[in-house]
């Protein structure tokens, strides 16, 4: 008696950890990367005199649990508190295979369209026009050029919906090297260089959440309503993505 209920036992713990494991495998995987670091290049500064490396950290950390919550496996590259270096960011998309790697920035603009100030923490700039909104960066030079661009246009699609406008400032004809836009609508852009981008060997995107040296749009990346509304908007493009997706360059 003793003997079977140790094998029922075991049975059960065999099933639960079989179910556990193929639950794992069937859950969707997705690399996110906080752009810039807290010591080594902490990105841009906001009107306020933030560095952008916090409103980074903040956004992918609240997009980690929304993923989560979804049923997604999350790989982040780096804790609020570590750096890393590109390469390292890219190694770890790499190694992982997910779905997609997003990468997660706040933007600024050419110095010739902001004007210094003085703030608390440190000098600062500001935009002398509204510069404003989300913008998609992929790079052809991406081995899934196609399945980033798809992700990003999802990505373009669902933020539209919540009503988010896009910037098209990157393509200012006027700028020495303007981008060029693959999708106006959704402002997505061919970035090439951007080395998380080019070196990552599995569709990859970086989004621009807003433009921290102008006003409104700091304000929005401060406000969690809004961003909630971004980051739901995410998860639901990268849900309609992963039904689309047959992923065959994954590993595992
Ligand atoms: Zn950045």
């Amino acid at each position: 008696m003793k003997n079977f209920k140790f094998i029922n036992a075991l049975r059960m713990a065999v099933l639960g950890a079989a179910l556990f494991l193929s639950a794992c495998a069937t859950r969707p995987l997705i690399v996110l990367d906080s752009g810039h670091n807290p010591v080594r290049s902490s990105g841009a500064i906001s009107v306020r005199g933030i560095n952008e490396v916090d409103y980074n950290d903040i956004f992918t950390g609240e997009l980690e649990r929304a993923f989560a919550q979804a049923g997604w496996q999350v790989v982040m590259t780096r804790k609020p508190e570590e750096d890393r270096s590109l390469d390292e960011r890219a190694a770890i998309a790499n190694e992982t295979a997910p779905l997609v790697f997003l990468s997660i920035h706040h933007d600024s603009t050419q110095l010739e369209n902001l004007a210094e100030i003085k703030t608390a923490y440190q000098p600062a700039y500001r935009t002398k026009h509204p510069i404003a909104g989300s913008s998609l960066h992929i790079s052809i030079d991406n081995p899934h050029y196609d399945d980033s661009l798809r992700f990003a246009t999802l990505v373009g699609e669902e933020l539209q919906a919540v009503g988010r406008k896009f910037n098209l400032d990157h393509a200012n004809p006027s700028y020495e090297r303007p981008l060029p836009l693959v999708n106006a609508d959704y402002a997505i852009y061919r970035h090439d260089l951007l080395r998380v981008l080019r070196t990552t060997t599995v569709p990859a995107v970086l989004l621009e959440v807003g433009v921290i040296v102008d006003i409104d749009d700091e304000e929005l990346a401060r406000n969690a309503d809004e961003r909630q509304k971004l980051i739901s908007a995410i998860v639901k493009a990268a849900d309609k993505y992963r039904k689309q997706t047959k992923a065959s360059w994954r590993k595992k």
